[in-house]
C-alpha cells in the first residue's frame, strides 16, 4: 500500500485550520495521508476539530501523523523535563486526532556519541511511559533521521534506537539522510541500503519524508522543491515498488502538496511502466508483476 500527502495544511487550501486541511487532501487533491504539523510553538486545537479528524479520516481513509515541535532534546537531562512537555501535548492531540505517529526530533550532541545515544534511549522510555499513564497507547513514537553534524540522528544512530526502545519507529526522512552524507543518495543501491539498515526492525510500514534539500558539508541548508534538488526520486520509488513495500510518503516540500501530487504521479508513471497499462491508482499495486 502506498499513501501520499504532505506535511500541514496544503499551500492553495483556503481554509487555514487543520479540519480544512484534511478535506482539501482527500477531496480536491485525492491524497490519502496528511502529517499535522505543531512545529512553531504549541498549537492548540479544540477537542471539536481533533474529534472532526478523527472520524472523516477514518470514514474516508486518509492516515494521520503528528510533528511535535521542533526544538526536542532527549539528550540532555535538563532540556528533557521540557521536551516531555510538548511531546506529550502532541501526542495526546494526536490520540484523539486517531494518529498513527507522533514525530519527534532527537536531540543534540552532548560530549560523546555512545553517551548521547545512552541517554536518549533512558528518556525516550520515560516519555513512553508518560504516554501510557496517560492512556496513550495506540499512538508511535517516531524518530526522524536528522539532516546536520551537530544533531544526533544518523540511519545508524536511529536503528540503534530502535532497537533499544521497543515501540520507537524510525521516520526516514531522506532530505536529511541525502543531506547529511552529502548527496549520497542517488541509485537504487542507495536508497535499498538504507530500508537494509532498517530491516531487522521487521517493521511493517514505513514512515518516509520527502523533499529536495540544500546542503554543504554534510549539513542541511534549506529544504527546496524536489525537482530543484539533486536526489532522484525515480530509483527510491522503483525499490518501494519491487519490494510491494508498505510506505507512507509525505512532501516536506516548500511546495508542500504540489510535491505530493509530483511524488504521485511519478508513482503512477512507475507502475504503468510495470503493467504496460496507460491508467495506474497510485494506491493500487495489485497489477504489479
Ligand atoms: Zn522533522
Amino acid at each position: 500500500m502506498i499513501r501520499i500527502g504532505q506535511a500541514g495544511i496544503p499551500l492553495s487550501c483556503k481554509g487555514r485550520t487543520n479540519k480544512d486541511g484534511l478535506r482539501y487532501t482527500k477531496e480536491i487533491l485525492d491524497l490519502n495521508a496528511m502529517e499535522i504539523q505543531f512545529v512553531r510553538g504549541l498549537h492548540a486545537m479544540e477537542d471539536e476539530e481533533a474529534e472532526f479528524i478523527r472520524s472523516y479520516s477514518q470514514e474516508n481513509d486518509v492516515e494521520i501523523h503528528v510533528h511535535a515541535p521542533y526544538y526536542i532534546n532527549l539528550a540532555n537531562d535538563d532540556e528533557a523535563a521540557l521536551s516531555y512537555e510538548k511531546v506529550l501535548h502532541s501526542a495526546k492531540l494526536a490520540d484523539k486526532m486517531g494518529a498513527k505517529t507522533v514525530v519527534i526530533h532527537p536531540g543534540y550532541y552532548d560530549d560523546d556519541e555512545k553517551k548521547t545515544l545512552r541517554t536518549i534511549v533512558k528518556n525516550l522510555k520515560v516519555l513512553q511511559k508518560m504516554m501510557k499513564k496517560e492512556g496513550i497507547e495506540k499512538v508511535n513514537l517516531g524518530i526522524e533521521t536528522m539532516g546536520k553534524q551537530k544533531v544526533f540522528g544518523s540511519v545508524e544512530e536511529i536503528f540503534e534506537v530502535c532497537t533499544k526502545v521497543k515501540g520507537v519507529i524510525p521516520v526516514i526522512d531522506l532530505g536529511h539522510i541525502h543531506a547529511r552524507c552529502n548527496g549520497c543518495l542517488k541509485e537504487r543501491e542507495d536508497f535499498e541500503r538504507i530500508f537494509e539498515i532498517f530491516k531487522p526492525l521487521n517493521l511493517s510500514h514505513y514512515l518516509i519524508h520527502i523533499t529536495g534539500v540544500l546542503y554543504e558539508n554534510g549539513n542541511e541548508l534549506y529544504h527546496i522543491p524536489i525537482k530543484k534538488g539533486d536526489m532522484p526520486l525515480m530509483p527510491f520509488i522503483d525499490v518501494i515498488l519491487d519490494n510491494k513495500y508498505n510506505v507512507t510518503l509525505i512532501s516536506e516540500s516548500p511546495l508542500l502538496e504540489h510535491d505530493a501530487v509530483y511524488i504521485r504521479l511519478q508513482v503512477e508513471k512507475a507502475i504503468m511502466k510495470r503493467t504496460g497499462k496507460e491508467e495506474a491508482d497510485y494506491r493500487d499495486l495489485s497489477e504489479i508483476p
